[in-house]
């Protein structure tokens, strides 16, 4: 996840997390439909190719990821404004050098930050 989000740098990058009993399994890279350094957008056809997997596979949406090359470490206006789904949505940043990532649960114009965890 951390390389993809690297690679599309100025661009910001997006996928979506899914797993089980809050547990991420699997990692899916979406495209950036909006292709921009400020906001991103699902691409449609990946988005719904990625929830047909997870089904499939009987897993869970767990969590949607994006990144902020040039900030906020946190969710933006737009984020809160556009989030459509109760996940944690997990925003890559890089206040300093290295990038890191931060959890949120954004319900209702609220934000409220969430732990995560790196499990092997
Ligand atoms: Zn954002």
């Amino acid at each position: 996840m951390l390389d993809h989000v690297d690679r599309q740098v100025p661009l910001e990058a997006c996928g979506l997390l899914a797993g089980k009993n809050d547990r991420v399994e699997k990692v899916i890279l979406v495209r950036n439909q909006a292709q921009s350094p400020a906001r991103f957008v699902m691409d449609p056809y990946e988005q719904l190719q990625a929830f047909d997997w997870i089904e499939t596979n009987g897993l869970d949406l767990l969590g949607i990821f994006h990144s902020h090359p040039a900030g906020p470490e946190t969710a933006s206006m737009t984020d809160i404004a556009e989030a459509a789904y109760e996940v944690v949505y997990l925003i890559w940043s890089r206040p300093k050098s290295g990038w890191q990532a931060r959890g949120f649960w954004i319900a209702n114009g609220r934000v409220t930050e969430v732990s995560l965890q790196i499990i092997e």
